[in-house]
């Protein structure tokens, strides 16, 4: 998606700095080509199975992204109504979307329940008294699967962990086991299958394989009570490259992960960062160049606000120049104009020299960037603009005042 022609940056055929000059920065600019690809990796690595993408809507939620998802079969891993409404507007088959998260209230159960989602995957034993409670005032069986939590550490950042025992997600085994005889029980309710979801970022493949052994084997535990299920839901987490990290191949992760579940199942897939992070960059401009006697400081007018994830998870972002200038290279700090220190972009990286104007484009930004942006210190939102059959189109606009 990214290239340089004559030391100027383009995405697919669009020249950024030619859009940079007509758009006020910072914007988010995506890749319709590689989106499709994306989705095209993931999606053929599971075609010897019957399997259903849902692509994790919090990961990037513009309605034109997941329409492009839509039209290519794509399914939903939803946490809230709002979820709900934008997977539903942007024509995704409802038998497609599962519902995911510790907390979903009244509200959100009898919409997803009317809307007839494919299954709750259901987080505790009051949810499914809740559930059930909702699908009989309302006449309906509610399809649901039991989140299971396998204490596998994905060794990954601690905050995206999701699969150890003292996280607050899913239930361990012999709770979920006792979920499941609970469930047989109740009469508006019915077991469609199981969940889990370990992390997110993952790049190391046992991580997934150890969930799929415990998968595999729970299941046979649970067939063998009676309990009878169509789907299995291995939720998402499959890391990128966001520097140097060495990461898993779909089709390595599709063989890994189906050498051990059990055949004759529907697979279900929850890609959120694979699908939507390198389809994104954040465009950028330097508004001040700043030099001190200990640091060199580029002070770009994107802040933390609009890209959080360096500052919540120390995260790393590759950034380039929009346009190459040869020539020594120095260090820089990019810094946003947010009043925290952790609004830091980058430390320490060497980069061409830059000066006033220049712009910037921060890598891999497509997912949990315009998702996880705020209002914070007053300011508004970016736009967001795809690049499509090699023209570009505003998708949001920027926030105004
Ligand atoms: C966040 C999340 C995902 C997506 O994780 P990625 O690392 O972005 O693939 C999938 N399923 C559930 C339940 C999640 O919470």
């Amino acid at each position: 998606m990214l290239s340089y022609k004559n030391n100027q940056l383009f995405v697919d055929s669009v020249p950024v700095s030619i859009l940079a000059n007509k758009t006020d920065t910072p914007f988010y600019l995506y890749s319709k080509n590689k989106l499709s690809e994306k989705y095209n990796e993931i999606n053929n690595a599971f075609s010897k199975v019957n399997h259903i993408i849902c692509y994790a809507t919090k990961a990037n939620e513009n309605v034109y992204l997941l329409k492009i998802l839509a039209k290519k079969g794509c399914g939903c891993d939803i946490v809230s109504i709002g979820e709900l409404n934008l997977a539903l507007k942007a024509g995704i088959n409802p038998k497609k979307i599962v519902f995911a998260g510790v907390g979903k209230r009244d509200d959100e159960i009898k919409l997803a329940i009317k809307s007839g989602i494919l299954m709750f995957n259901i987080e505790s034993i009051p949810e499914l008294y809740r559930i059930d409670k909702i699908a009989k005032a309302l006449n309906k069986i509610a399809r649901i699967a039991f989140r299971v939590n396998p204490d596998i550490d994905a060794k990954t950042h601690p905050h995206i962990t999701t699969g150890l025992s003292h996280n607050k997600f899913g239930l361990c085994f012999d709770e979920a086991f006792d979920g499941y005889i609970l469930a047989k029980s109740l009469k508006n309710i019915e077991i469609a299958g199981i969940h889990t979801h370990i992390g997110s970022q993952i790049t190391d493949i046992d991580s997934f394989i150890l969930a799929s052994k415990k998968m595999s084997s729970y299941i046979s535990k649970l067939k063998s009570a009676g309990i009878k299920l169509k789907y299995i839901d291995m939720g998402g987490g499959l890391g990128i490259k966001y520097k140097d990290e060495k990461v898993i191949n779909p089709v390595d992760y599709a063989d890994a992960i189906l050498k051990y579940l059990p055949g004759n199942y529907t697979i279900i897939l929850e890609p959120g960062r694979f699908l939507v992070a390198e389809t994104g960059v954040l465009i950028t401009k330097v508004i001040y160049v700043k030099k001190t006697a200990k640091k060199n400081f580029l002070v770009v007018d994107a802040g933390m606000n609009d890209l959080v994830r360096p500052a919540i998870y120390g995260a790393y972002h590759e950034i380039i120049p929009v346009k190459w200038k040869n020539g020594k290279k120095h260090n820089w700090d990019v810094v946003g104009p947010i009043c925290e220190s952790s609004d830091v972009f980058a430390k320490d990286r060497s980069m061409p020299l830059a000066s006033e104007g220049d712009y910037l484009a921060i890598l891999c930004a497509g997912a949990y960037g315009y998702s996880m942006s705020s209002n914070y210190n007053m300011r508004p939102r970016p736009a967001e603009i795809i690049v499509e059959d090699n023209k570009y189109k505003v998708i949001r606009d920027k926030e105004k005042l």
